[in-house]
């Protein structure tokens, strides 16, 4: 199996965001010495509308300046320890500044399709020369915010024009429509990877893009009961090193805690405990490939310890690999 440890490189998005130091550099620095141990590498799918704001407040605030270095000089050592820094776009940042001491958020239009036709290219073609820019790197991976990407079809032409080949968005049977989300994946293949044109959850076998999906697994109440009680009972480990807060997803917690959920398999804080059973889920379906979903602002101590585990536990037996190898390989052409 090809695995694929991918971390959405970003700040909370409610109020407050959060910092810098608590939400990126220090959890995504303690994922970089796990990585120098074991020795694989990651993506990270950059949250690039917050670098265009790094600009274009840096020179205003010293704040901003301030953060704008730090997160640069993180990017470099990403890149320089052989991460793959890859497009993740979260358009609500059009709509975002600062005011010298915080960001001020709006998440009014979170996803692409709340803009214009014009509006996605133009900040899809902006956001992919921003993150180019900073990292020297050809970008032809992509991650959605929020897993926000339907309908795909206003996005096609940005992706093309971009030079986009694959996307890592979709968990296949995950659904959410509440709020500022819209995501629907309940239509797409279970499969560990496909070829799409326009849909992204129809498969088209000469298909322009590849979608690598990110695992799905089914929680139950139960495990969302312990998550939420380990954050109460012992804060040191279990609550996430991020120090900010979530834009509103109304109903989910409910529906987390009396249904169960079926969500990303993901390396944030106690959802780690579940990825030996993905790994068994996706053997047993003869998968080849399986996409791990991780945020640092969500690690844990506890997540940490446990995926530097899992990593040893598995890396003889698999192969953690990055998307840049696979167009190294020429894989996702
Ligand atoms: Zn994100």
């Amino acid at each position: 199996m090809k695995l694929f440890l991918t971390y959405d490189y970003e700040l909370f998005f409610g109020e407050p965001t959060g910092t810098v130091e608590k939400c990126i550099i220090e959890p995504t620095n303690l994922l970089r010495e796990i990585a120098n141990r074991t020795g694989v590498k990651m993506v990270f799918f950059i949250d690039t509308g917050y670098l265009k704001q790094l600009e274009r407040f840096k020179d205003e605030f010293p704040q901003v300046k301030y953060e704008h270095d730090l997160v640069k000089s993180q990017i470099n050592d990403l890149i320089r320890d052989g991460h793959d820094c890859q497009l993740h776009i979260h358009p609500h940042w059009e709509d975002c500044s600062h005011n010298g001491n915080a960001w001020i958020m709006k998440t009014d239009r979170y996803k692409l399709d709340d803009f214009s036709d014009d509006m996605i290219e133009k900040i899809m073609t902006e956001y992919a020369e921003i993150l180019g820019k900073w990292t020297g790197k050809p970008i032809h991976s992509y991650r959605a915010g929020g897993w926000c990407l339907q309908p795909f079809n206003r996005i096609q032409k940005a992706f093309k024009k971009i030079g986009i080949r694959l996307d890592s968005t979709v968990f296949p049977g995950g659904k959410f429509t509440a709020g500022n989300y819209y995501y629907d994946f309940t239509n797409a293949p279970h499969l560990s990877k496909w070829r799409f044109n326009d849909d992204l959850c129809q498969a088209s076998s000469n298909g322009m893009f590849w979608e690598y999906p990110i695992s799905n697994y089914k929680y139950s109440a139960l495990f969302f009961w312990r998550l939420f009680a380990l954050g109460r009972l012992q804060p040191k480990l279990h609550k996430s090193i991020g120090d900010g807060y979530p834009m509103a997803s109304p109903g989910l917690r409910k529906q987390m805690l009396t249904k169960g959920m079926n969500l990303s398999a993901a390396a944030d804080g106690y959802f780690v405990t579940k990825l030996n059973a993905v790994l068994r889920n996706n053997k047993k379906r003869g998968y080849e490939e399986m996409v791990i979903l991780g945020h640092p602002k969500a690690c844990t101590h506890f997540a940490l310890k446990k995926l530097e585990q899992f990593i040893e536990k598995n890396k003889n037996k698999h192969q953690f690999l990055t998307f840049s190898d696979l167009n190294h390989t020429n894989e996702i052409n």
